[in-house]
């Protein structure tokens, strides 16, 4: 639950989308359509512990809209997950798909839990169990999952592997995000970090800043955030920090990014990498640097730190880190803020193509996936940059008319049921 006085972010994402309803002058029908979920589902899963004592732990699947194709939408393992949350999560969803154009609409997941005190064998049968309880409400054309915070291709593997044995064959396209050995997608486990940096090297553009030598601070050191990170050293950007729950790590002459993964996995923390200077989180969103990669959770820049902030561009790997007063703070300071809806759509775009390539069994090179992710965030990117120009708005409220616009239309054409 957000702490008192926080952002509810289902508060947030349902003002979103009145604000882009004015915006766009949408029907008042659809935007009351588009205000609340389709389907909302909260489920027991009881769950044997290792001890031999049995957890029900509580889980969340959210279906916010289908008007434009199947839901889809990751599945978070976190403490903090709530129905709020999740329901926030899908609704963003809608829109990231929208933004970049795929034909799906929104969904989210979340199970209450500490995935870091469960073992592997507790984690599957907890996956097994929610994958169980939900199976009449997912699948290839209705409600396709994929991973989240702290929830991998592993899992995802045991939910393929639940829903195939109930339908009695191989069903690939059930979820994304998946091993590449039973029908994952190469590039897809580096989709959303290398979709952020394409989007940050054309913002960097727009702001006339020269990608070679940029410096630039992530926040979170996870999948999205780390895979940021080293691609945008390969295209010329000096990472200067990176951080993750137990704190972060600085160097001026810049981290080596690759290194900085393994020692990650070796000891569960970037802390205490070689040759840096130990930073707090909160240090770290405040550093003199051209780009700043919130990476972690919602929630991050708000009223009380961005004022503090330096970086010129955000660009939003996580779902959700700036709070709207913390973005009016920033358009006040001139930062060009990358919003999360297409920042970190390179997640779902490649879900997309694994979703496409499972269902036909036939399967792409990386190149090929690359290739297609490119130019699906260039063009978007500009896409948006042409709403932003036109509409003298932030880049955010840019990427809402366009996606919400999109939803819209495909309800109004459609029409509503019966
Ligand atoms: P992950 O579990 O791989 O990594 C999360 C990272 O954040 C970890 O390194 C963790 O230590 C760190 N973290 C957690 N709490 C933190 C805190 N308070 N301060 C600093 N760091 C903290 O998760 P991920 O998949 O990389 O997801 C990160 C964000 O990106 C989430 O907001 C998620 O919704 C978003 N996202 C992920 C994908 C994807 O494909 N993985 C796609 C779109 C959006």
């Amino acid at each position: 639950m957000p702490e008192p006085g926080a952002y509810n972010p289902r508060e947030v994402a349902v003002q979103q989308l009145r604000q882009a309803g004015a915006r766009i002058e949408m029907d008042d029908d659809i935007l009351q359509k588009l205000s609340h979920p389709k389907r909302i589902m909260q489920v027991s899963i009881p769950t044997k512990m290792d001890n031999g004592s049995l957890n029900v732990f509580t889980g969340y699947r959210v279906q916010h809209n289908m008007d434009r194709g199947p839901a889809k939408g990751g599945i978070r393992y976190h403490p903090d997950v709530s129905m709020d949350e999740v329901i926030a999560l899908a609704m963003w969803m809608t829109w990231k798909c929208a933004v970049v154009n795929i034909p799906y609409g929104g969904a989210k997941g979340g199970v209450i839990c500490n995935p870091k005190e469960m073992s592997q064998d507790e984690l599957e049968r907890m996956t097994r169990r929610f994958t169980s309880e939900l199976i009449g409400f997912i699948g290839p054309n209705v409600d396709i999952p994929a991973p989240d915070v702290y929830t991998n291709p592993q899992v995802m593997a045991w939910i393929l592997d639940t829903y195939s044995m109930n339908q009695g064959y191989l069903t690939p396209a059930v979820v994304t995000g998946k091993p590449v050995e039973i029908g994952g997608s190469l590039g897809r486990n580096e989709a959303t970090g290398r979709g952020c940096a394409i989007v940050t090297r054309e913002a960097l553009k727009t702001m006339d800043i020269d990608i070679s030598g940029a410096r630039v601070a992530v926040q979170g050191f996870g999948n999205a955030g780390s895979v940021a990170a080293k691609v945008l050293q390969g295209m010329g950007a000096i990472v200067i920090a990176v951080s993750d729950s137990r704190g972060g790590i600085y160097s001026e002459q810049g981290i080596a990014v690759e290194a900085a993964v393994q020692h990650k996995a070796e000891t569960g923390t970037v802390v205490d990498f070689e040759r840096c200077d130990q930073i707090t989180n909160e240090e770290l969103l405040a550093l003199d640097c051209d780009v700043l990669v919130p990476a972690a959770l919602e929630n991050t820049i708000t009223e009380d730190n961005a004022d503090a902030v330096k970086a010129k561009v955000i660009a939003e790997a996580a779902n959700g880190p700036t709070t709207p007063d913390a973005q009016a703070i920033l358009d006040g300071k001139g930062v060009f803020v990358v919003p999360d809806i297409l920042a970190n759509a390179g997640g779902v775009t490649v879900s997309y193509f694994e979703w496409v390539q499972g269902g036909q069994m036939y399967f792409w090179s990386e190149d090929e996936v690359n290739e297609r992710l490119e130019s699906i965030m260039v063009n978007s990117y500009y896409e948006v940059r042409a709403e932003a120009k036109r509409g003298n708005l932030n880049m955010r409220d840019a990427a809402f008319n366009v996606a919400v616009g999109r939803v819209a239309k495909a309800v109004e054409l459609r029409g509503i049921y019966p």
